[in-house]
């Protein structure tokens, strides 16, 4: 049967965050995460029953066709944990080599990226914060492997956390942009702001999720 993939749900809309906000990408989110974040927005897809359909590689790439035929140029992978899906780098290497779309990975943290670097995708990497209950499984290491065409999203729940964003950022120096994503509900984004100006924080920016402005925090496929 060949490759085979847990896909949760697939739809077009805008980037809600990363260096693509607000440009139009086909999302394909899948099913299954190694970590439970205690704000997840999307538990529904981390469990083993998460509903999903085992779909091949080839309906994958029908999917993305028909996206690109709509004037769609970015694919973003995202889960869930996309990387825990089997022979996912092979998916990576055709969204991008054969069709030409930017591939974003939306990644959180707790999977090594030096196996998919050759695939030629741009990561969105998180880094879960102490309120997340899951720093403990932060492959750090990943830290020295992003370009600048890479992002590191440091989501923060608490005060604390824009704190220990500063500490992470000092000491393991990423070389690409850093943005401070508020969780939505748990912190109100002025309050980062002000912490951004009393710590010196010039090499963050914050970053709102953009989908949970413009729609229904809680809806689906948006
Ligand atoms: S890593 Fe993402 S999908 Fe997984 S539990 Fe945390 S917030 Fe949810």
């Amino acid at each position: 049967m060949g490759n085979t993939y847990q896909l949760a749900e697939h739809f077009i809309s805008i980037n809600g965050e990363g260096q693509m906000a607000g440009a139009l990408a086909l999302f394909l989110r899948f099913a299954g995460c190694n970590l439970r974040c205690d704000w997840c927005d999307t538990a529904w897809a981390c469990g083993k029953d998460a509903p999903h359909e085992t779909v091949t590689l080839s309906r994958i790439m029908q999917i993305a066709e028909d996206a690109v035929r709509q004037g769609v140029r970015n694919v973003t992978l995202t889960g869930g944990e996309p990387l825990l899906q089997e022979n996912i780098g092979e998916l990576i290497k055709r969204l991008g080599g054969t069709l030409g779309l930017r591939v974003e990975i939306e990644t959180n943290g707790a999977v090594p990226l030096k196996p998919f670097l050759p695939c030629g995708a741009c990561f969105t990497m998180d880094y879960k914060l102490p309120s997340s209950r899951m720093e403990q499984h932060m492959c750090t290491e990943n830290f020295a492997l992003l370009h600048e065409f890479d992002t590191v999203k440091f989501v923060c729940g608490s005060r604390a956390d824009v704190f220990r964003a500063k500490e992470i950022a000092a000491q393991y120096k990423p070389r690409c942009p850093m943005y401070l994503s508020p969780v939505f509900g748990r912190i109100d984004p002025a309050e980062i702001v002000e912490i951004m100006k009393e710590q010196q924080m010039g090499d963050f920016r914050l970053q709102l999720q953009l989908h949970k402005f413009i729609w229904d925090p809680n809806a689906r496929g948006v």
